[in-house]
């Protein structure tokens, strides 16, 4: 990544923003973690963001907690 796509990078998303190869590491767990508290998200303010920001990683993450909620 050059100092320009760094930049937009920053500008365009949360600085808390972890990046979708974080989200998708800890997608499971959080998704696991939300399903049984909300709160969850203030844990991880910056999966939150991300998912919040990302289209593809939000909805890799509202598949997953609707399967997680529907096995519960
Ligand atoms: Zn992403």
């Amino acid at each position: 990544m050059n100092h320009r796509e760094q930049l937009e990078r920053v500008l365009a998303t949360d600085p808390a923003d972890v990046g979708c190869e974080q989200a998708i590491a800890l997608l499971h767990m959080y998704a696991d973690m939300i399903a049984t508290d909300k709160d969850a998200a203030r844990e991880y303010p910056g999966v939150a963001a991300h998912l919040a920001a990302c289209g593809p990683c939000g909805e890799d993450f509202q598949g997953l907690l609707e399967a997680v909620t529907a096995g519960a």
